[in-house]
């Protein structure tokens, strides 16, 4: 698969995206709002070897999984964002706010309240 793809927002879920499209072969975009620090939370499971289930052999040369069981929050992002800013294939955008999103027969993009469009 190759092609690009646009995530909004930087948090588990568009992290996760962001990796498992990466992996696919496709080159993302992700664009987060806030400033990608201090986030809050408390306490989420996590199954064994959930990251490299997601990025697969490239984790290994990180050296770092975030380690099964119940983590706190904030440990199981680090790790998501961490992979993710080591990914080339992943760009990350902080202080990007989506404001609209839009597609026609050939494009999805994104605009930012600072008027910068992501496709
Ligand atoms: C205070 C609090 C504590 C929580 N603690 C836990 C916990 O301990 N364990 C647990 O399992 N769940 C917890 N939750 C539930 C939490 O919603 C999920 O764990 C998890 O954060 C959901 O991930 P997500 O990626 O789906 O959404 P979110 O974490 O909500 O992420 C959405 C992201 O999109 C960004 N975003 C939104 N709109 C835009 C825009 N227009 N442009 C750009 N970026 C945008 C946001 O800034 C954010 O980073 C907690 C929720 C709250 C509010």
């Amino acid at each position: 698969m190759s092609g690009t793809a646009v995530i909004v927002g930087a948090s588990l879920s568009g992290l996760m995206t962001a990796l498992a499209l990466s992996r696919a072969g496709l080159t993302v975009t992700v664009l987060e709002r806030s400033n990608d620090t201090g986030r809050t939370g408390a306490a989420i499971h996590v199954e064994d070897k959930l990251l490299e289930r997601i990025v697969g052999s490239r984790l290994t040369t990180l050296g770092q999984e975030i380690p099964a069981g119940v983590q706190i929050w904030f440990t199981v992002h680090a790790g998501l964002r961490e992979a993710a800013g080591a990914d080339p294939s992943i760009r990350l955008y902080a202080h990007a706010d989506v404001v609209s999103v839009d597609h026609d027969d050939d494009n999805a993009w994104a605009m930012t309240r600072a008027g910068d469009r992501f496709r």
